[in-house]
C-alpha cells in the first residue's frame, strides 16, 4: 500500500511540475508577444513619424534656400544696375574720344592752337611804331617830384635810372607807383668804386638791386652804366661787366640821343629843345633812347620836358614808351 502511495505521489508530484512548466512557457509567450506588439507599434510610429520629421526639415531647409534666392536675386539686380553705368560712363568716352579725334582731325592744327593758347602773350601795341624812350639818369633829386608831374600830366610813362638816394624814399615809391620803369644806375655812381673790379662792381650792383627792392618792391631789371658802356673813366674790360650783367638777367640800356643836360655848363630850354629835335630827326632808327638828368642844378631839363614831349608826340609813327622787354636795347659796344 505504501508503494502506491509512494507511486501516486511522485505522480502528483509530476503533474504538478509539468503544470508549472506550462504556466511559465505561456507566460514567457505572452511576454514575447507583448514584446512584439511594442515592436510593431514601434515600427510603426516610427513609420508614420519619418516622413513628418523629413518634411519639416525640409520645409526648414526650403525656407533658408528662399531666403537665399531672394538675396542673390538682389545682388543680381544691383550687379545689373552697375554694368548698365559701367556701359553708360564707356559709352561717354568713346563718343568724347571720337569727337577729341574728330577735333584733332588736323594734328598739325590742334599743336598749333594748344602752342597758341599756351604762349600767348600780350601783343605789343607799338610794334610797327618808332619808340621812344625817355630816360632820367641819376635821381631821385629834388627835380623827381616835377619830372613825374609833368609825365602824369601827359599820361606818358618813362624810365628812371636810379643811384642809392637814401632821403628821397617817397620818390622812389612814386616812380613805381605810378607805373615808370625803374632801373639802376650803380649805388655809389663813383666811378673807381663801380669800375675798381668785377668784385667791386657786383658788390655795387647788388647795393643799388637791394636797395630799390626795400624800398619799392620792385625787382629792377634793368641798368645804365654810370658813363655808358662806352666810357673810358675805368681800365676794366666792360665786356666782363656785361656777361656779370647777363648771367643776373639784367639787361643793359645806352641811348642814341641826348639832350645835353651834363656837358659842365647849363644848357637853355631852347637849346636843349633844338638840339634833341635835330638827334631824333636825323636818326634812322625803331627805337630812340633820349639821356636826360634828374638830378640837381638840371631845372632847364624839367622846363624843356613838355616842350619835347609835344614836339615828339607830333612826329610821325612815334610812341612814347617806358623801357621793357618790347623795347630793343640800344648799346654803344656792340658785343
Ligand atoms: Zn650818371
Amino acid at each position: 500500500m505504501e508503494d502506491v502511495r509512494e507511486e501516486s505521489t511522485k505522480e502528483n508530484t509530476t503533474e504538478k511540475n509539468t503544470a508549472a512548466k506550462g504556466a511559465e512557457k505561456k507566460a514567457e509567450h505572452r511576454k514575447r508577444i507583448r514584446n512584439l506588439k511594442k515592436m510593431i507599434i514601434g515600427v510603426l510610429l516610427s513609420l508614420l513619424l519619418l516622413p513628418t520629421i523629413l518634411s519639416v526639415v525640409a520645409l526648414g531647409q526650403i525656407h533658408q534656400l528662399n531666403t537665399q534666392l531672394n538675396q542673390s536675386l538682389l545682388i543680381l539686380a544691383d550687379l545689373s544696375v552697375q554694368v548698365q553705368e559701367v556701359r553708360r560712363i564707356a559709352e561717354e568716352n568713346n563718343s568724347q574720344a571720337v569727337e577729341m579725334e574728330t577735333n584733332a582731325s588736323n594734328p598739325v592744327e590742334q599743336i598749333q592752337q594748344n602752342t597758341l593758347e599756351q604762349t600767348e602773350v600780350p601783343a605789343d601795341p607799338y610794334e610797327n611804331m618808332v619808340k621812344v624812350c625817355l630816360t632820367f639818369d641819376d635821381g631821385p633829386s629834388r627835380n623827381t617830384d616835377a619830372i613825374l608831374d609833368v609825365l602824369a600830366s601827359y599820361d606818358i610813362k618813362a624810365t628812371f635810372f636810379v643811384n642809392g638816394h637814401p632821403g628821397f624814399e617817397e620818390q622812389y615809391q612814386r616812380i613805381v607807383n605810378e607805373g615808370h620803369t625803374i632801373g639802376m644806375h650803380s649805388y655809389s655812381h663813383v666811378y673807381s668804386d663801380v669800375y675798381g673790379d668785377l668784385d667791386g662792381f657786383a658788390q655795387d650792383l647788388d647795393q643799388i638791386q637791394s636797395f630799390v627792392r626795400d624800398v619799392t618792391g620792385a625787382e629792377s631789371v634793368y641798368y645804365r652804366f654810370p658813363g655808358g658802356s662806352s666810357n673810358t673813366v675805368h681800365t676794366m674790360d666792360m665786356q666782363d661787366c656785361i656777361s656779370y650783367l647777363d648771367a643776373k638777367g639784367i639787361t643793359y640800356f645806352d641811348w642814341n640821343v641826348s639832350v645835353g643836360d651834363a656837358l659842365g655848363y647849363t644848357r637853355s630850354v631852347s637849346e636843349i629843345v633844338e638840339s634833341t629835335m635835330a638827334q631824333i630827326r636825323a636818326l634812322d632808327a625803331d627805337t630812340i633812347v633820349i639821356l636826360m638828368h634828374d638830378a640837381p642844378g638840371k631845372e632847364t631839363t624839367v622846363e624843356a620836358l613838355p616842350i619835347l614831349i609835344e614836339k615828339i608826340q607830333a612826329l610821325d609813327n612815334v610812341a612814347i614808351v617806358p623801357i621793357t622787354e618790347d623795347v630793343t636795347p640800344v648799346h654803344h659796344v656792340i658785343r
